[in-house]
């Protein structure tokens, strides 16, 4: 077996709290490709993308770890409607630096340019636009996977849509995608118009959010729960692409202006620390603002404009609990709200975004509601048990957490959070009855 012979790598993803060391193959070619899967032993293997992961979705302990880098990050053409063929290792910025100029943008973007088509569509992505234009799901034509005996297919709605379905959110479990045709939505330039208000409690803000949210392209709102007097206290963003300028270049710039060269030390990761962060940016004066022209990129990916910017939290990580509720259960966002808020938990950046209805994917994580993400330092004392608590409440208000951001969740919960997973079990039986495709992820949750 190749993989016996190689020096295994230290991986880690974004979040920092999962670290395995795999067998990290690296494939130019199908060819090679195949040649890898035919040759995986007993611990299988995952696909890879830019580990921009939070958990370990994409980590495979003792395991190969399948990072593709086959050619087709250069967009050779985008036809007259929109579609466009993209290798599954481009990431959202090189995808995104040749086919804004051109007039096109992607319909689904998320917080991050540096995540690959082939991670998004194996998390179903979702942007800050859900409530219009579903998750990645929705705009993917069809896309060429290699399943686990190293056959590759041509998937879509309407052809073998079952394992189209399966991958969507799937997490790289059915196989390893290798290029995906991807319908762009039309722009008249590259920015948008901005609409930014603050507000001094949660209640308000959340009335505003529901009634502007709809007639708004995009819209998010960022939260302080670290307040006493006013936790969920925050500032509402919604924003409508902006129409062309005469002699202006549409252009689409992802690279960041600092770099933190080293982690923060774990002490500053304390309530107090947040507190003093959140005072400063959520009373700051001057976050009113109506109709302000900003680049698309800096509206899409604003902390992308520093590099390793997880390095804030320390040596010790981050886990990211992102919840979403129905729309009937909203009243659990206030729970929830209140919960961590009294239990002094150092929430450093806390996003609420509007959903729309889900799509048929099994473990596709949007559902018609609200879905609420926080960060927390991971070394935090009782973390652990807290957000087990939390997930209580969340199954209470038929609730659910997102698998492409855990790294801790109980896998008794999924089949309540994830109904659809006894039919995504059955799928994969189906293609892979002997389980080459696994990750740490996959053995932790039981999937
Ligand atoms: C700062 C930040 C902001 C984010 N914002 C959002 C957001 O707004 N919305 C949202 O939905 N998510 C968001 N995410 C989550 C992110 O989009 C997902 O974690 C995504 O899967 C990461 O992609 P990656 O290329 O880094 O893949 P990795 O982290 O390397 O892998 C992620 C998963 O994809 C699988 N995979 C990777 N490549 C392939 C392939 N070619 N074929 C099959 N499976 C593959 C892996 O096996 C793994 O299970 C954010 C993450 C960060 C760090």
């Amino acid at each position: 077996m190749v993989s016996q012979s190689m020096d295994k790598t230290k991986l880690e993803t974004w979040g920092n709290v999962s670290v395995s060391e795999s067998y990290l193959r690296e494939p130019e070619t199908i060819h090679d490709l195949r040649n890898i899967i035919e040759s995986v032993g007993e611990r299988g293997c995952i696909p890879r993308g830019l580990g921009m992961s939070y958990g370990d979705q994409p980590m495979n302990s003792s395991g190969d770890v399948i990072r593709p880098s086959f050619s087709g990050k250069t967009i050779e053409h985008v036809s007259m409607s929109g579609l466009v063929t993209v290798s599954s290792s481009a990431t959202f910025a090189e995808l995104l630096e040749q086919v804004v100029p051109l007039g096109w943008y992607m319909p689904v973007v998320p917080g991050t340019s540096s995540v690959t088509i082939g991670g998004a569509i194996a998390a179903d992505i979702h942007g800050k636009n859900h409530y219009r234009q579903s998750s990645i799901a929705d705009h993917i034509e069809s896309m060429t996977l290699m399943l686990a005996d190293g056959e590759t297919i041509r998937c879509s709605k309407s052809q073998e849509s079952s394992i189209f379905w399966a991958t969507m959110g799937g997490l790289g479990l059915t196989g390893i995608i290798i290029e995906a045709t991807i319908q762009l939505i039309p722009i008249r330039s590259s920015k948008v118009l901005v609409d930014r208000r603050s507000f001094s409690n949660f209640p308000d803000l959340f009335e505003a959010m529901k009634s502007q949210t709809t007639n708004a392209e995009y819209s998010v709102a960022w939260l302080d729960l670290a307040s006493k007097n006013n936790p969920g206290r925050g500032i509402l963003e919604t924003a409508n692409h902006a129409d062309s300028e005469p002699d202006s270049q549409s252009s689409y710039e992802t690279k960041p202006v600092l770099s933190l060269p080293s982690f923060f030390p774990d002490l500053l990761l304390r309530q107090s620390t947040v507190n003093a962060y959140n005072s400063l940016r959520f009373s700051s004066a001057g976050w009113g603002q109506n109709n302000k022209k900003i680049e698309l990129s800096t509206f899409m990916h604003p902390l992308d404009k520093v590099r390793n910017w997880n390095r804030l939290y320390g040596k010790t990580g981050i886990i990211q609990w992102q919840m979403a509720v129905p729309e009937i259960s909203e009243h659990t966002l206030f729970d929830v709200i209140d919960a961590i808020n009294h239990a002094n938990a150092p929430a450093f950046l806390v996003v609420l975004k509007k959903l729309g209805v889900s799509n048929q994917a099994p473990l596709s994580f949007p559902i018609l509601g609200w879905t609420l993400a926080v960060d927390f330092p991971a070394k935090h004392e009782g973390i652990y048990e807290f957000l087990d608590d939390l997930d209580q409440k969340l199954l209470m208000a038929g609730g659910r957490v997102y698998l492409a951001k855990d790294a801790r969740l109980n896998p008794k919960l999924i089949p309540k959070m994830y109904p659809g997973v006894h039919e995504w079990r059955a799928i994969r039986r189906n293609i892979d009855p002997d389980r080459r495709w696994q990750s740490d992820f996959s053995r932790r949750l039981d999937l």
